[in-house]
């Protein structure tokens, strides 16, 4: 993770620490288990055969039961231009609609955000969806091959949702 760092951020560095965001993600699984066999074997991924390995640091079950696969001290690849400063989180699900559609999953990972959220001090707004991720003011990405490149998980529409829902928690 430091020389994918120095690579795409400019620093060589694995530590991640002070996020700024939470992005938000859903895996295109039906577990929490099959969401840990995708990250656990660290291959070159799929779409740029680099490594380390893609990951996340949380993923939520379709029961809302949360799980952390990596400390949040910890950079992990959930989301091109933004791994230096954010943390990640999976949902169990195929879609967003799916998983904003089950209210005990809504319910665990709002909780789970809440809580990351108000312990590093990062606003409703800064919770983002991975289909958010260019608009970030933080983006940044050296290598031109992966610049303007994002994924189509927790579009801006559901995100409305999800930050709404995550208000109601009140302030930190
Ligand atoms: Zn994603």
């Amino acid at each position: 993770m430091a020389a994918y760092s120095k690579r795409h951020y400019g620093q060589r560095r694995w530590q991640l620490d002070d996020p700024k965001l939470i992005v938000i993600h859903f895996a295109e699984a039906g577990s929490i288990g099959a969401i840990y066999n995708i990250f656990a074997p660290n291959r070159p991924d799929a779409e740029y055969g680099e490594l380390p390995g893609v990951c996340s640091h949380y993923a939520v079950g379709a029961g809302g039961g949360a799980v952390e696969f990596v400390k949040p001290g910890i950079r992990c690849r959930h989301v091109v231009g933004l791994n230096h400063v954010s943390i990640g989180i999976e949902h169990v699900g195929f879609s967003d609609r799916e998983v904003l559609g089950r209210k005990a999953q809504l319910r665990g990972s709002l909780r789970l955000t809440q809580s990351l959220r108000c312990h590093y001090g990062i606003p409703v707004k800064r919770v983002i969806g991975h289909a958010e991720s260019l608009s970030s003011p933080f983006y940044k990405e050296l290598d031109p091959d992966f610049r303007g490149r994002t994924h189509g998980d927790f579009k801006r529409a559901s995100m409305r949702v999800y930050r709404r829902e995550l208000a109601k928690l009140g302030d930190c």
